[in-house]
């Protein structure tokens, strides 16, 4: 089989030279390579597939033996392959995993995109893979076992302090409702002939306007005048 051999000799000789970029990429054996893969958006269909391999091995717990059996065509595919050294200038050696499934195309970007996926799934480390970032969206390498959110303390803490002035505004409203219905309560009682919200804006400093909104919201109740108090005996109720 003098054309099989031909065709892997310059399979390897083009991973080595560096042709073969993505799969150079992949040499040093950490999950930077992965990282920078899931993170991109070029060579578009390598990234998009193994997007799309990560996310579904993510959400399967990351629970490989459930994801392959979930997954039957990723199973078959997986099922066997054929191992290339790609050795490094340190004492380190690299094992470059590929399909053998005569179907797949050794140079086809989905293979290419399985052989980073395997690299992952292989590496003892893999569990170091942290993301996408709640806050960025991007992919990370855990630096603790308890990072589990954020790629970096900016994301968290942007978050956080996000969410505090989000709290610190909703009590905020929540204050001012509070003031213009007390107020508006007030207004049941008074003499006056003034409407409810020029009287309750002219109380709180709250503007007409601001009042109009909350009761379209139905986040206020508008005011009714006791009959008692109100000077025609008419029930006079708020515009
Ligand atoms: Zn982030």
């Amino acid at each position: 089989m003098s054309v099989r051999r031909a065709n892997e000799s310059l399979d390897l000789r083009s991973i080595m030279s560096g042709r073969q970029k993505s799969v150079l990429i992949a040499q040093p054996s950490g999950l930077e390579a992965i990282c920078f893969l899931l993170n991109n958006k070029e060579p578009s269909e390598l990234c998009s597939e193994l997007q799309i391999l990560v996310r579904d091995w993510q959400t399967s717990g990351p629970n490989l033996a459930k994801l392959l059996r979930q997954n039957a065509a990723l199973a078959a595919r997986v099922r066997h392959g054929r191992t290339l050294l790609v050795p490094t200038e340190s004492g380190k050696g690299h094992l470059l995993w590929l399909p053998t499934r005569s179907d797949l195309n050794p140079s086809s970007w989905k293979v290419q995109a399985l052989a980073h996926f395997m690299d992952l799934v292989v590496n003892p480390q893999w569990h170091k893979l942290g993301g996408p970032c709640h806050r960025c969206k991007k992919y990370y390498i855990k630096k603790t076992s308890r990072q589990k959110s954020y790629c970096s303390r900016k994301c968290g803490a942007m978050t956080t302090g996000l969410a505090a002035t989000q709290k610190r505004r909703a009590e905020e409203r929540t204050n001012k409702l509070n003031r213009v219905q007390a107020a508006a309560h007030e207004w049941t009682k008074t003499q006056t002939r003034d409407p409810w919200k020029d009287w309750v804006s002219g109380e709180t400093k709250v503007t007409v306007k601001w009042i109009t909104r909350a009761v379209n919201k139905g986040a206020l109740k508008v005011p009714v005048k006791d009959v008692l108090l109100s000077r025609n005996k008419f029930r006079v109720e708020g515009k």
